[in-house]
């Protein structure tokens, strides 16, 4: 399942994760599925886009930390950019509005480098 989503390296929907797997395994069920991408999301190694209901491994190997995901909308392509300040200052907000925080999913959506450079 992992290895699925590391190696199409893009944002990749359950759906899809599903129709790959049950090439090796026709049976597969789609409860299965769904179960094994909420642990592996849980476990931190995977991370699910919530504006584009899809997944995406983790490409960094600091599991614990949530990162902030760049989404560019022309080619779809999603960077991981770890920002220990940003979470401290989200953190602060809500803490100072009696917040309590359980989980962070920051999605930043625009064109990265690669497009910027093509529509200039
Ligand atoms: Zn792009």
């Amino acid at each position: 399942m992992l290895g699925v989503l590391r190696a199409r390296g893009t944002a990749t929907s359950a759906y899809q994760v599903l129709e790959e797997l049950r090439q090796y395994n026709p049976k597969i069920a789609p409860p299965t599925v769904y179960r094994a991408l909420a642990v592996l999301s849980s476990k931190g190694l995977i991370h699910r886009l919530e504006s584009k209901n899809a997944f995406i491994a983790c490409q960094c190997d600091r599991h614990q930390q949530s990162p902030v995901l760049f989404i560019c909308d022309d080619c779809g392509a999603v960077s991981e950019n770890l920002s220990p300040k940003v979470l401290t200052a989200l953190s602060d907000v809500a803490g100072q509005s009696g917040f309590a925080l359980s989980r962070h999913v920051i999605e930043l959506h625009g064109t990265c480098s690669y497009c910027a450079t093509e529509i200039a």
